[in-house]
């Protein structure tokens, strides 16, 4: 038995990233800005499987010439004809979506192996009875050769990627370890040359002296005689013991299909940033210029509030194990008009709805500033893997003197919730439709209102420099004690440098609570289009998801150092111990034993005490925790917010236990299934798929379907090209 660690579960969750809404309603020039850049971030995605490991590339391969030729439902027959139960067949299609989903062999979050879960003489059996086997037998025998041993290996090494003993990785070549890196380091800071696109080769020794190649990702090839931009310095170099050779041309077919599409997405930019940006890009994926890719960052820091945003290039290094080189990734996101229209709205009856909070009005800023907040709906996201929302650019020097960006990736995290109902965890059975039909909906008032209401809301009384107060200290009062205030920040004191280590999740959960206050009020409601019943089911679900949210976020708490590591689980959790302390059957938590005799858990929500016991709950609890937070009082904040995060039991439920359960009962990361664009004469097509392994199969097998066998063949190439510098 293979250890469940390394394999796939057969009923891993499978989602469709639902973009649909926002798409048509862009305009005929964003469609095609969109598609180009998508072109670009697919293209370019196919190098992660060349940074992964040596086998991933031919592994890929081969998937795309089986689905090429038979799609997963024409496969299942071949399937059983060669002897593979209805078990087996999924593993399989569980399998290809895996590496699909993560662009190689291993998990883009921790790293390790996966193998396919049915035997290796199953899976070639399947291959040899496939049409793409029987059409070119010599062919596909020889990536299966190529491919199989490694596909199937647990090897200690082969179990994660790490560099030298410790694992297995691309960025260097086979015979490299961490001495080589660090080395190599020395010299690229040298020559004041980034590590971000590049790769490392240890080439044969001449005489005494080491040798290195090291490469840029570029479409042009190292012998081409095109200028050298000043800040990639090709050529030969004695350095310490060592001789390095620098050269471009690492993913050279690929880097040019990124360039071409980037060239055809600049005739739709929609201003001279995007256009510059895009000319910057260009210059970075032909020549290897990070120092390129940096002046295009500049240009799309500039780029505020697109309606098409995009980012494209080497940008996160956490999967080289030394660190400082990036993966690719590109992605292209947009606004969905519809929902902005829909938080314009809030944003512009903030004057009415902000007095509805429960603090007094002198607890409330002067003015309302609209927070900085933008939530975009993916259209691509090509890489390893998806994030929730982004914070870049990674270039420190940028980030400091010239910004960065903070978006929230709506879909993305909408799709995170959601999930079929066989797998809703910790819920009655009665609520688990419902929960299904109106978390959508709910979510999206909840994050309008944490976002633009809850972050927005709420002053910090202030005596300045110059002894100036923004408020009058003879009579502001403390609303629980009737009390002048007696404390306040002063000079430069700031929320953040007050409540340090409890800011960022103290904040989260004023604004959560912030989501569930107001969600109650008819009109915020009917801002969303709910009225009536249907306004009801999303409070119900909106509350509902809070407490059982609370209970999930249990999973990010550590008990070895009793700390939380995720700011808006903590929020949550703290939440639900708020709503279970309001007692009077308002929230039900009990522990139960599942159908599979392990510990389970249900947590229950009466919704006739909502706006009784619920609303007076939070209204107490957020009135205390802005009172803290205006009166910069960290004694009070920390006693009150540390009280209820305490992972401890509370007379009536062992919190700590419950985390075990939640553990237990996790469900597995989920895989999205993304849309592909296609231009139709004028406008672009948007081409979507079930949210099903099958689905996310055939999204790859027609994404690049004008060029596939091309692009295979390129691919082949330069993993073999890797492979035979590996001496
Ligand atoms: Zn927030």
């Amino acid at each position: 038995m293979v250890d469940s660690q390394y394999y796939l579960p057969n009923d891993i969750g499978v989602s469709a990233l639902d973009c649909g809404e926002a798409f048509r309603l862009l305009s005929p020039k964003e469609q095609l800005y969109a598609h180009y850049l998508s072109r670009a971030s697919w293209y370019g995605g196919l190098v992660v499987l060349l940074q992964t490991s040596p086998e991933a590339t031919s592994i890929y391969v081969l998937l795309q010439r089986l689905f090429r030729k038979q799609t997963p439902v024409q496969l299942e027959s071949v399937a059983a004809a060669a002897g593979l139960g209805p078990e087996e067949y999924q593993a399989f299609l569980v399998y290809a979506s895996g590496l699909y989903a993560n662009m190689g062999n291993y998990k883009s979050f921790g790293d390790t192996k996966f193998i396919p879960n049915l035997p290796k003489n199953k899976f070639k059996d399947l291959v040899w009875h496939s049409k793409a086997f029987q059409d070119s037998p010599s062919e596909v025998e020889a990536l299966w050769n190529d491919c199989s041993h490694l596909l199937y290996s647990l090897e200690t090494k082969q179990k994660q990627l790490g560099l030298g003993d410790k694992g297995i990785t691309t960025y260097f070549s086979g015979n490299c370890g961490l001495e080589d890196a660090e080395l190599a380091q020395r010299f690229l800071d040298s020559k004041n040359l980034s590590a971000y696109n590049t790769r490392l080769f240890k080439t044969k020794p001449v005489g005494e002296k080491r040798c290195y190649e090291v490469r840029l990702a570029s479409a042009v090839k190292k012998d081409c005689t095109v200028d050298c931009e000043q800040d990639t310095p090709c050529g030969t170099y004695e350095f310490e013991d060592a001789v390095f050779t620098v050269c471009r041309g690492d993913y050279a077919p690929l880097m040019e299909k990124v360039s071409q599409n980037l060239e055809k997405a600049k005739a739709y930019a929609a201003n001279e940033n995007q256009k510059r940006m895009l000319e910057e890009y260009i210059k970075s994926f032909t020549f290897g210029s990070v120092n390129a890719h940096k002046e295009g960052s500049r240009f799309w820091i500039k780029d505020k509030g697109p309606i098409v945003e995009s980012y494209i290039g080497f940008i996160e290094s956490y999967r080289d194990p030394f660190g400082s080189r990036g993966e690719f990734e590109g992605f292209v996101a947009v606004v969905n008009k519809a929902m902005s229209a829909r938080f314009a709205r809030l944003v512009s009856s903030a004057e009415v709805l902000l007095p509805e909070l429960p603090w007094p009005q002198a607890f409330e800023k002067d003015r309302f500033l609209k927070p900085d907040f933008t939530s975009l709906d993916v259209l691509t996201f090509a890489g390893s893997g998806i994030p929730a929302g982004i914070n870049i650019p990674n270039y420190d020097d940028i980030r400091q003197t010239e910004g960065f960006k903070n978006v929230s990736l709506g879909n993305v995290l909408a799709v995170a919730y959601t999930t079929q109902k066989e797998k809703l965890t910790f819920l009655e059975e009665n609520n688990k439709d419902t929960y299904i039909k109106w978390k959508g909906p709910s979510f999206e008032v909840q994050v309008g209102l944490h976002e633009l209401l809850g972050h927005g809301s709420g002053k910090l009384f202030v005596q300045d420099e110059k002894e100036n107060f923004n408020f009058d200290q003879n009579s502001v009062r403390n609303p629980e004690t009737g009390e002048l205030i007696s404390s306040w920040y002063r000079g430069s004191e700031t929320w953040d440098s007050k409540f340090s280590t409890i800011a960022s999740s103290y904040e989260e959960c004023r604004a959560e609570c912030v989501g569930l206050y107001l969600c109650l009020n008819k009109q915020v409601l009917s801002i969303f289009g709910h009225e009536g019943e249907e306004a009801e089911e999303v409070v119900y679900i909106n509350w509902l998801n809070m407490v059982r949210a609370g209970l999930l976020g249990l999973e990010f708490y550590t008990p070895e150092s009793k700390s939380w590591r995720q700011a808006h689980m903590q929020a949550r959790f703290v939440i639900l111990r708020v709503l279970l302390e309001a007692g009077e059957g308002l929230v039900t938590l009990s522990e139960t034993t599942g159908a599979d005799g392990c510990p389970d858990a249900v947590i229950g929500l009466d919704r006739n005490k909502i706006h009784t016991v619920g609303k007076t709950a939070i209204q107490k609890f957020l009135c205390k925790l802005q009172v803290h937070k205006s009166t910069a009082d960290v004694e009070g904040g920390r006693t009150l917010y540390e009280g209820y995060s305490a992972v401890t039991s509370d007379g009536s439920h062992d919190f700590l236990k419950l985390r075990e359960t939640v553990l237990l009962r996790k469900e597995a990361r989920k895989m999205f299934v993304q849309a592909n664009t296609k231009v139709k004469g004028e406008t672009v097509e948007l081409l979507e798929y079930e949210g099903s392994a099958a689905g996310l199969i055939q999204s790859f097998t027609e994404r690049f379907s004008e060029d596939a066998e091309e692009l295979e063949t390129h691919l082949l190439e330069l993993s073999s090209h890797d492979a035979s510098c590996w001496c």
